[in-house]
């Protein structure tokens, strides 16, 4: 991989790609091909499969990662609280116009239909709507009874178990983490997964219980917020300073608030995100036609390229690679649009200023990419304990390559999901001299560097203590 001397081309994808294993992406030689092909991270969603499949699947990046020498972040994608149709003996179909009751699963009898948890009698009011698998039955409630909600049929269609539910504008008193999460949580921690999303998030509290309980089993991971409720957007600010990652949930979004505001939210989360420095993932029927088909649409070709120029760090897979059937391809796709499109951008994307709390580290950063430019150095280095000093680079979109170099792996495969950084494993260095040096080492090692190219390095001097850069550093490799 050669590089340097950028002319006004990026030769290397920028974008972050983030596909979601299942079925269709399960066996060693399918990752294999899912990574050739550019995913950066895989996402394990514990709405659907077992511990055991996801346990297989979470081995297997691990086995190809270290095959192929490049980190691969794995996510763990939480349930949340989610309503659900419960279990049905045979599929349901309901006609415009009709009648049906909805009711707890504990308390459904023949007839009715089943949702769980048991909160819906305590909710639902006249005139809520009851969306079903993602909007595509809708119900009305005409009244709430003892328990049960008789409802009107808006629109039609054929409902099986475990369909989602969403109750637009409902706040539902139950816990952001359910037993099903927490005991999924234990498990993804144990995988040794990188970063944990939670979904249906409502509030910053929301983000901050999850990250107690990461903390409290001794691990790293990061927590990733997924956006789908007007609740969060509501607070979008507030949860943005919690967490360290969200992701536009698009489906879910659009369900809850219906797909014609989806756009302009997607480009509110992204333009907030890049403020905070936090990277943000673009999620949900990015390349839903290749499902069943080996090309995409032009509108969706034009929805990836979008993203991309709203500035997201990551787009994301979701059925195309779970249960498509042609997983690399799109994974293909998604590479082959954003290097398309990335060399449009510039230097510099449309990133708003540091505002009221300028910070020593964002100015360094700043600098950074500026003399970088200007020198049109090979490469930025960013040597990091942490990851976050290549994060606060990354957020200002230089056109020059950044390599973050660091001792920990698991900062390494965290910033996998971060846009533009190479991750690379250094040694631990005991003093600032060992490390520009190893640092130079290793990129030249990469193929970013060759000999006499000019490179700018920034880190902080207190080695090995995060958040404290403060150096600039022009050398010549
Ligand atoms: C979404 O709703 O867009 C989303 C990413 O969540 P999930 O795939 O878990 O429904």
């Amino acid at each position: 991989m050669r590089v340097a001397n950028l002319g006004s081309v990026v030769p290397e994808r920028r974008t972050k790609i983030v596909a979601t294993l299942g079925p269709s992406s399960d066996s060693p030689e399918q990752i294999r091909a899912l990574v050739a092909a550019g995913m950066d991270a895989a996402r394990l969603n514990l709405s659907h499969g077992t511990h055991d499949d996801h346990g297989r699947r979470a081995r297997r990046v691990r086995e190809i990662e270290a095959e192929v020498g490049r980190p691969i972040a794995l996510i763990a994608d939480l349930q949340g609280p989610k309503l659900r149709i419960g279990a049905l003996e045979e599929p349901v179909v309901l006609a415009r116009g009709t009648k049906v009751t909805i009711c707890a699963e504990e308390f459904a009898t023949d007839g009715e239909l089943p949702i769980a948890p048991a909160v819906i009698g305590d909710v639902l009011e006249a005139g809520h709507d009851v969306l079903i698998d993602d909007g595509l039955v809708r119900l009305r409630v005409e009244g709430v009874e003892r328990g049960r909600a008789l409802c009107t049929v808006v629109i039609g269609g054929r409902i099986t178990s475990h369909k989602g539910v969403n109750l637009p504008g409902v706040p539902l008193p139950i816990p952001s983490l359910t037993r099903k999460d927490i005991a999924d949580l234990e498990f993804a921690l144990q995988l040794g997964v990188d970063y944990v999303a939670l979904s249906f998030v409502r509030s910053a509290a929301d983000v901050r219980d999850l990250r107690a309980l990461i903390e409290q089993a001794g691990a790293h991971a990061r927590v990733i917020s997924k956006i789908e409720k007007s609740e969060a957007v509501e607070v979008l600010d507030d949860i943005l300073t919690e967490t360290d990652a969200v992701m536009v949930a698009r489906g879910d979004l659009g369900v809850e608030i219906g797909p014609a505001l989806v756009p302009l939210l997607q480009k509110r989360i992204i333009l907030k995100a890049l403020e905070r420095g936090k990277p943000v993932i673009t999620a949900t029927q990015m390349l839903e036609t290749m499902i069943h088909s080996a090309e995409p649409t032009r509108a969706e070709a034009s929805d990836v390229a979008n993203a991309i120029l709203d500035g997201t760090s990551a787009l994301m897979l979701s059925g195309e690679t779970a249960m498509g059937e042609y997983p690399v391809e799109a994974v293909a796709y998604m590479d082959r649009i954003a290097r398309a499109i990335e060399p449009s951008m510039g230097y510099r994307h449309e990133i708003p200023e540091a505002g009221q709390n300028p910070t020593i580290g964002g100015a360094m950063s700043n600098a950074a990419c500026d003399i970088a430019e200007a020198l049109r150095a090979a490469a930025i280095l960013v040597p990091t304990f942490t990851g976050r000093t290549a994060s606060a680079v990354a957020r200002l979109r230089p056109r020059r390559p950044i390599v973050a170099l660091t001792h920990k792996d698991w900062a390494m495969r965290q910033l996998a999901l971060e846009w533009g950084v190479t991750p690379i494993l250094i040694e631990e260095c005991p003093d600032i001299e060992q490390l520009w040096s190893a640092s130079i080492s290793a990129a030249r090692e990469a193929g970013f560097l060759e000999a006499g190219d000019r490179v700018v390095i920034t880190a902080g001097t207190a080695v090995n203590i995060p958040g404290s850069t403060n150096v600039i550093k022009v050398d010549i490799a």
